[in-house]
């Protein structure tokens, strides 16, 4: 080993990864590495000066997440619309209400039983699906969130939502209602709200229905977990 290798071997390595850090909001190269952030407002202050994709040109405000933080189940979603984008706060549109009224129908209390949160924390434009790469520059985030957060269980809103953490593409009609496991944690995938806001009927065997016993099931799993700890 070179003398200067050598002494390179004692320099403060911290100077290094505080620039890397730096450059996170900056570039989606840049890793994120697990425990990167020590807290949801350190990682808030992040997404809210972010232009590792596009979609940071328009945003009026990041939507990072609401909810307990420290919360068994974990609400994940695709990405703001123009109500969250106006407030800066995940599903308080017309969805939001609705997703509201699913998880009160089994008692689970949005301030302390759910933190909720979305693949992509900036609105794309006319609300579209966010692109792959859109999604892949911000999920680190959402890594972050969920080390943070440590829920054990995971709704999957939606197929966005399921394709844009495990890579699964499965249509939403195909997984719906079934735990998969991801990361070591339960995840169970259900219809999205603004879909069951275009399918209203109540009728056994329709998305309302159906949505409706996944919520019994996630409820069920959630006082199970509860019992046994
Ligand atoms: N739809 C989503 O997927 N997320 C939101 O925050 C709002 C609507």
């Amino acid at each position: 080993m070179s003398n200067e290798q050598q002494l390179s071997l004692f320099e403060d390595s911290s100077i290094d990864s505080n620039d890397q850090k730096e450059l996170i909001p900056k570039d989606a190269k840049i890793p994120i590495p697990t425990g990167t952030y020590a807290n949801m407002t350190e990682l808030a202050q992040h997404c809210n000066q972010c232009h590792r994709c596009g979609l940071g040109k328009t945003r009026t405000h990041a939507v990072v997440g609401r909810g307990d933080l420290k919360a068994p189940i974990m609400v994940v979603g695709e990405a703001p619309g123009q109500t969250e984008d106006e407030t800066g706060l995940p599903f308080v549109g017309k969805a939001g209400q609705l997703l509201e009224k699913i998880l009160a129908s089994v008692k689970l209390d949005t301030q302390k039983d759910v933190y909720i949160c979305n693949i992509n924390k900036c609105r794309p434009p006319d609300n579209r699906v966010p692109t792959t790469e859109e999604m892949d520059a911000c999920k680190p985030y959402l890594l972050e969130q969920i080390r943070l957060v440590d829920p054990k269980i995971i709704l999957f809103v939606g197929a966005t939502a399921v394709k844009g953490l495990t890579g699964d593409k499965r249509a939403i009609s195909k997984i719906r209602g079934e735990w998969m496991e991801w990361d070591g944690r339960l995840c169970m995938p259900i219809f999205h709200p603004s879909y069951l806001l275009r399918n209203q009927s109540r009728e056994v065997g329709k998305p309302k229905w159906l949505t409706w016993q996944d919520i019994q099931a996630v409820r069920a799993k959630f006082d199970e977990i509860h019992k046994n700890q």
